[in-house]
């Protein structure tokens, strides 16, 4: 269960919020907005929010665990929402808008991956991401390296046997114990998460911004991790460009491979640069 299930916070992202952030980034190239939570769809507000941004040109997109979907799928696709990212509650309602599920994934249920692949090629889901579960997460040695490994190669023969046919998994997810023997041990040995190889690039492109403290951080998962907490700025409308976060971002950027604990796959891809966002903005 994440941090924010049962959250009594009665902070709420608004018009005013959104319509500042907007004239922020008015001449930034931030070109996807995508809202977490909490729960976006909570917001009575999200399609007009929404629509806020899509009148400036940008791309849209929300995390939502799903719940809430069937009833408000319909105000999302009029607001022209361009992608949603679901955790739970899986809808196919929405076909003019983008679905990528994300599974955090352990030894919970690494072994269901395959009947997963099967129920979201069946769905037409277009994109998946695998998140490995957080390595202080109490059930995480449930299973040892070698039992879930096992699992993981299934999973992946099933994968490969699809071919292009089912959904995409974004960056490295389907390898998400490590890219390698000595990746995969080391990774076990001192309870991290995989990170971009090299330096991480990701922190020249995203901005992840909190807008109930006003804090913003140059990648979405640091904020999350003890002993980061340096890692933000006050939000200005130089935080969303070049000029922003310049100290922190060239702190991630050479050390975060080493340090950070908790990257997820997309994040690995991204700050690799192995993700066309030029193709594609909406493939991070
Ligand atoms: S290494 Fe991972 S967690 Fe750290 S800044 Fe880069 S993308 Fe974020």
């Amino acid at each position: 269960m994440c941090s924010f299930a049962n959250s009594s916070d009665s902070y709420r992202f608004g018009l005013a919020e959104i319509q500042r952030l907007l004239s922020w980034i008015r001449d930034s190239d931030i070109r996807v907005v995508r809202f977490t939570g909490g729960e976006p769809l909570m917001l009575l507000e999200l399609p007009c929010i929404v629509r806020e941004v899509k009148r400036t040109g940008r791309l849209t997109s929300i995390i939502t665990n799903g719940w809430a979907l069937p009833e408000r799928a319909n105000d999302l696709v009029e607001a022209e929402l361009d992608q949603i990212i679901v955790l739970r509650r899986i809808s196919t309602l929405c076909p003019a808008i983008r679905l990528r599920v994300n599974t955090v994934v352990g030894p919970h249920n690494i072994r269901q991956l395959p009947a997963m692949l099967e129920l979201l090629s069946d769905l037409r889901i277009e994109q998946w991401s695998l998140i490995p579960i957080k390595r202080d997460d109490r059930g995480f040695a449930a299973r040892s390296l070698d039992e879930q490994l096992v699992a993981l190669r299934v999973f992946q023969k099933a994968l490969a046997a699809r071919g292009n046919i089912g959904p995409k998994i974004i960056g490295p997810g389907a390898e998400l114990l490590g890219r390698s023997s000595t990746e995969q041990e080391a990774l076990w040995a001192t309870g991290r998460n995989m990170t971009p190889n090299g330096v991480c690039n990701l922190v020249d492109i995203v901005r992840y911004y909190t807008p109930k403290d006003g804090l913003v951080y140059p990648c979405n998962c640091v904020p999350h991790r003890e002993g980061q907490s340096k890692t933000s700025e006050v939000a200005t409308p130089r935080s969303f460009s070049e000029q922003g976060l310049v100290e922190v971002r060239d702190w991630l950027k050479q050390y975060g491979p080493t340090t950070c604990t908790g990257c997820e796959p997309a994040n690995v891809a991204l700050g690799e640069e192995s993700l066309d966002l030029d193709g594609d903005p909406l493939a991070y």
